[in-house]
């Protein structure tokens, strides 16, 4: 039924072509490059990161001080205040800078027992992030009636439905997010003015409406981006592609957010889209949604937010576009659950992107007279602050009804019924094209003992459930399920809880969704149980039954077994081993490589390797008989990357100095490097002679670890190793099936791994060992990769080599990899790949 689909777009293309035909809109939904703008565009492969480290900011006055009576509210914070910085990207703009924002703030909680402020967390680069909530004063009993009924909802849906106090007097609970991308401002700047005018109103209805609701803004989630003006943060990361991986402090700040306050409604503010975008989005929709319960709302809210805009009387916000009603399928998806709105509507919100319109960032920040970006900026902090009005007085409008829907929610979560067919037509324009569904599995086993195939990553998933608000159980006794029998300690994720949606969308394997649309907006694979390298075991219909209890905490992992006297070994399964490897060779302890990997510390350093158990949560064991192997050493790397990579590589605890086409044209010294790792913004071409001198001296005696097209650029150029490389589609990605060899890299590497603009090596010359290779057959599990022009699909794919290995002739051991195994920082199961490759490579 695409028919439909078009019907409503080419009716709102009408129209608009009618009405408004100086607007570009009508082109724009037809030309999905016009608004895209996903994130993980050619720059990724392009540029090098800098990496630049950290420096924590100092406030210049004061410290977070609390005032008294915290369980009610207001419940306030003196904010401190951060130095002036003229150098503000938001200035320039007419709009906040950062460091205007705690004064602004302390003065508004002097003035109103409306508002309250608290410091929610801070940035890699020290600057507290904000949560301000407006809303009536409540004494400490009603605060904790407030928190009462919030548990009720989710922990005991039954009894929430049927409590007629909790529907008259449980205060809706709305999420606004603002500055997620730095470089898109006026999130904060709308947000800062609503709350100003609530804090101070005399309204009688907008007095009201503060007692029936309570409105949570964060005010900048992005506080590094903002100053910087960069859509990343100070890491380098995109905040919005961050969810379910919670990589970073901002997303983890706001993911706590979430759970604790669990909104029926939340706006995410962003820009520039030309015209304002407000979402729910096109299909494919997130498979895991109870899609009923959101798109009725989050149509009627878009609309309501629609028409506020055009009541502010701008030429520019006449109308918005609503991608559900005017985009083309995969055109604007709510797929995965790395952004922040599709994330919240797993924790029971009704979750929008909204996109100001006006572009003020990139080129035009730059180009445009001031005067002309200050205008723009006027109009996008009127329609961030009309949106967030309207999607809050939608919320009061409709308060009872959300609750009960948020209730609906979780019921259906904890009596495990299925999702809802939706029929045609249930929202205007909802059709075949928009029908997503799972069949959720009864439960979800991370066995302990033998089973496992890392007792770190088990860890770390189970921690990462929990802190998502997952409910995990650990089994009392063993137990039997599904055919298999599971040591006592054996982890549980009964699929009958409030939040199964978002257990599943963590745990399962995902959906290839090649053939559902042309083209996707993001990443459209992903999968916790195939990638984070523990083992999870599924029970499609069986419960299990054995008596468990919840768990707050993964149990510690840590071991040293074998006696005292006696060599031990590690193997090199999990980032978490190689965490370990590393602070060992910082600590000076001499290590080596047996041929099959394993890594032998000597028996004089067993109290080192008791404490980096414990704190690692890895398994030293007796080192096996046999020759003493080849001594470790700790690589010192050179590093081409993207900035992910380079976080992922620093969290490992290898020592590595970014590097580029520009740092070695101006003289960068190869002197002491043991390891060059190449993945973006090296170009062999654009050396200097000079340069290209060094280089080749280094290539006689380093070695060289490369990622993507700009690695396989690179020893294409160095004449490394003789091989052709393939590349699939650029935008191409998902988890796919591989298996691994028996050299350095896949030995003992996870049967799935995670690719994007996938890659592969074919005519590989003497010399040149595959590691890793595509399965034979359907390699794609879960994602979108079409075939391009020339072929260059899966079926193209299956059986090729991704990741190959060799000893180039003027000497160095080197690595192609043409998957993505450190991408986002996400897949954590993959990351003992680039490092076995780079101690590997690394000789002296
Ligand atoms: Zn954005």
């Amino acid at each position: 039924m695409a028919a439909s689909r078009s019907a409503r777009r080419v009716l709102v293309v009408l129209a608009v072509a009618l009405l408004l035909p100086s607007l570009t809109a009508p082109a724009q939904a037809r030309q999905p490059s016009a608004h895209r703008d996903p994130g993980n565009g050619a720059e990724r492969n392009t540029v090098a990161a800098t990496g630049a480290p950290a420096r924590a900011l100092a406030a210049v006055a004061g410290e977070n001080r609390r005032s008294g009576g915290q369980e009610g509210y207001p419940r306030q914070t003196r904010l401190r205040v951060f130095p002036e910085d003229p150098g503000d990207k938001a200035i320039k703009l007419g709009l906040l800078p950062y460091h205007a924002l705690a004064p602004k703030l302390n003065a508004l909680q002097q003035r109103s027992d409306r508002v309250s402020a608290e410091v929610i967390g801070q940035t890699t680069q020290g600057r507290d992030l904000y949560l301000v909530t407006v809303t009536a004063p409540e004494s400490p009993a009603q605060a904790r009636q407030q928190d009462r009924w919030r548990e009720l909802i989710e922990n005991n849906p039954v009894a929430a439905a049927r409590d007629p106090r909790l529907a008259r007097q449980y205060k809706a609970p709305v999420w606004i997010n603002a500055n997620i991308h730095g470089d898109e401002w006026e999130g904060t700047d709308g947000a800062m003015r609503v709350i100003a005018d609530l804090a101070t109103t005399t309204d009688p209805d907008e007095i009201g409406l503060l007692r029936r609701t309570r409105i949570h803004v964060t005010v900048t989630n992005n506080p590094d981006g903002r100053v910087a003006g960069t859509r990343a943060n100070g890491a380098g990361f995109d905040v919005n592609r961050d969810h379910i991986t919670s990589s970073q402090p901002e997303s983890r700040a706001v993911r706590d957010v979430l759970i604790d306050t669990q909104p029926l409604v939340m706006l995410d503010e962003h820009g520039y889209t030309g015209t304002t975008l407000i979402e729910p989005a096109t299909p494919p929709h997130g498979q895991n949604y109870e899609y009923d319960l959101y798109i009725k709302h989050a149509y009627a809210n878009a609309l309501g937010m629609e028409k506020a805009i055009g009541e502010l009387g701008h030429p520019e916000t006449t109308r918005a576009d609503i991608p559900f009603r005017d985009y083309a399928p995969g055109d604007w998806d709510d797929w995965p659950p790395i952004f922040t709105p599709m994330y919240a509507v797993y924790h029971g919100a009704v979750g929008h992107t909204v996109e100001v319109p006006l572009r003020v960032n990139r080129g035009e920040y730059t180009g445009q007279p001031v005067e002309e970006l200050r205008r723009r900026s006027a109009v996008n902090t009127d329609v961030a602050a009309a949106t967030i009005t309207a999607g809050v007085a939608y919320t009061d409008a409709h308060r009872r009804e959300l609750i009960a829907d948020q209730i609906e929610l979780f019921r259906r979560g904890w009596a495990g019924e299925p999702q809802r067919d939706i029929p045609d037509g249930y929202v205007p324009g909802f059709g075949e094209e928009d029908r997503y569904q799972v069949e959720f599995p009864r439960a979800y086993v991370i066995p302990a003992g033998t089973a496992q195939r890392s007792a770190p990553a088990a860890a770390r998933l189970v921690d990462h459930l929990v802190a998502n608000d997952v409910r995990v159980r650990r089994a009392e006794h063993p137990f039997r399920l599904a055919g298999r029998t599971y040591p006592a300690g054996s982890y549980v994720v009964d699929m009958h809880q409030p939040k199964r949606g978002l257990a599943n969308v963590i745990l399962a394997d995902g959906k290839d969704i090649s053939a559902d649309v042309p083209q996707m907006y993001d990443i459209s694979g992903w999968s916790h149980r195939l990638l984070w390298g523990a083992s999870v075991d599924i029970s499609h219909a069986e419960a299990p039954t054995v008596r468990t209890t919840p768990v707050v905490a993964a149990s510690p992992t840590g071991a040293v077994s074998g006696p005292a006297g006696h060599p031990l070994a590690l193997t090199l399964t999990d980032g978490k081993d190689v965490q370990a490897v590393n602070a060992l060779l910082a600590e000076g302890v001499p290590l080596s490589r047996r041929s099959d990997g394993t890594v032998v510390v000597p028996a004089v350093a067993r109290r080192q390797a008791i404490e980096l158990a414990q704190r690692y949560g890895v398994r030293f064991t007796r080192a096996p008989a046999g020759g003493p192997g080849t001594p470790l050493h700790g690589p010192v790397v050179a590093a081409a990357a993207s900035a992910d990579e380079l976080a992922v590589l620093r969290e490992l605890g290898f020592t590595v100095h970014p590097v580029s086409t520009q740092a070695l044209n101006d003289g960068f010294s190869l002197d002491g490097i043991d390891v060059l790792y190449v993945s973006s913004g090296l170009n062999h071409g654009q050396l200097t002679p000079d340069a290209k001198s060094r280089l080749a001296e280094f290539l006689t005696r380093g070695g060289v670890v490369t990622r993507g097209s700009t690695g396989a650029a690179f020893n294409a150029a160095t004449g490394l190793l003789p091989v052709t490389a393939v590349a699939g589609r650029g935008d191409a990605n998902g988890v796919v099936t591989v298996t691994n060899g028996a050299g350095p890299v896949g030995a003992g590497s996870p049967g799935h791994t995670f690719v994007y603009s996938p890659l592969w090596f074919t005519d590989l010359g003497a010399g040149v060992s595959a590691e890793q290779r595509y399965a034979a057959k359907d390699p794609l599990v879960a994602g979108h990769w079409l075939p391009s022009a020339g072929g260059n699909g899966p079926a193209q794919a299956a059986g090729e080599a991704a990741v190959v290995s060799g000893v180039a002739d003027a000497g160095a051991r080197t690595v192609l990899f043409g998957t993505e195994p450190l991408f986002r920082a996400h897949p954590k199961g993959l990351f003992a790949q680039v490092a076995r490759a780079l101690y590997w490579s690394t000789v002296r």
